[in-house]
């Protein structure tokens, strides 16, 4: 068997609604994921042993482990267990997703690195959303891919209708945000408010506004209960975010835990627009356009 590579999308949340923090850590979450066409490529080659190596093109690698750590090397060693082979192989890990950005790209590779090890060993497709979900919550949509309503831990998928392609700029920071360090932070946060929170829900306004392809609602409906947080860590990102609303976003919001902020824009041309101004701005490290929603992890 030759080398099997698998082209895997980042995730942008267009909801994140945050339950109230349960006993056993995790919060409760509704949220709307959204994949664009911003993509990472894991390519898996049989080897004598496990080995990953990684590289970015426009992407700062320092934060991505190569060893046992990496997820996608956990992915190998999760599916060769249940398979009781041996995980011989050697990943090869592409990234154009920012690392710790807030786009689920260690997450995206644990998919792609299922998906192409799948092939490689002739593995059952229909048992990986089950091991993606025992890696991590945000590996079984970064399978699945499209727009989806994520329950549980997020890790509970379903997807839902879009009328697209919807345009997007993404302005990616300097360094990442911890995701469990935005989390305390969000729990810190609404104890000092000392408001009862709720059981979220997906709001209809954005289900409708995806269904019908209508981007101005789909802008006014965007909300991520982590953005509070996040800005808190980051108080740059305040400053992000009202660039790409002063240059005409139709809505702006953290991705995720953040760092990277997501801007809607009308069309394809006016993402151009958006992301000129954006990095005319000088508020991000990079600004990058991409559609959505794109495929979950594909073999190519
Ligand atoms: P999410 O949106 O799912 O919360 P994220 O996009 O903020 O995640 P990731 O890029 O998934 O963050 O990386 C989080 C941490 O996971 C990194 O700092 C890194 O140490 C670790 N990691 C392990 N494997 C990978 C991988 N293949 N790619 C990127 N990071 C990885």
């Amino acid at each position: 068997m030759t080398d099997v590579t698998v082209r895997v999308p980042a995730k942008v949340n267009l909801q994140l609604g945050v339950g109230p923090l349960r006993a056993d850590g995790y919060h409760d979450l509704v949220t709307v994921f959204h994949a664009v066409s911003l993509f990472d490529e894991v390519t898996a080659e049989p080897s004598d042993r496990l080995a990953v190596s990684v590289r970015g093109d426009s992407v700062d690698v320092r934060g991505v482990p190569l060893d046992g750590g990496n997820l996608a090397a956990r992915a190998a060693v999760l599916l060769a267990g249940r398979l009781g082979v041996e995980p011989a192989v050697s990943l090869h890990i592409r990234k154009a997703i920012p690392v710790a950005g807030g786009m689920a790209g260690g997450s995206a590779d644990a998919a792609a690195a299922l998906v192409a090890c799948a092939r490689l060993w002739g593995a059952d497709h229909e048992d990986l959303p089950k091991l993606a979900a025992e890696l991590g919550s945000d590996v079984p949509f970064s399978l699945l891919g499209g727009t989806a309503i994520g329950l549980g831990r997020g890790e509970v998928l379903t997807p839902v209708p879009v009328r697209g392609p919807f345009h997007w700029v993404f302005a990616c920071a300097d360094g990442g945000l911890s995701t469990p360090a935005v989390y305390a932070e969000c729990d810190r946060l609404r104890e000092v408010a000392g408001r009862p929170v709720g059981r979220p829900e997906a709001a209809r306004e954005l289900l409708a506004a995806l269904e019908s392809g209508d981007a101005r609602a789909l802008g006014g409906a965007l909300d991520n209960d982590l953005q509070p947080a996040a800005v808190e860590l980051r108080p740059a990102l305040r400053d992000t975010l009202a660039a790409g609303r002063a240059a005409g976003a139709l809505g702006a919001l953290v991705s995720g835990s953040g760092p990277t902020c997501a801007f809607l824009a009308e069309s394809a041309e006016h993402a151009a627009d958006l992301a000129a101004a954006v990095r005319a701005a000088g508020v991000a490290e990079t600004v990058v356009r991409a559609h959505g929603p794109v495929p979950g992890a594909t073999v190519i």
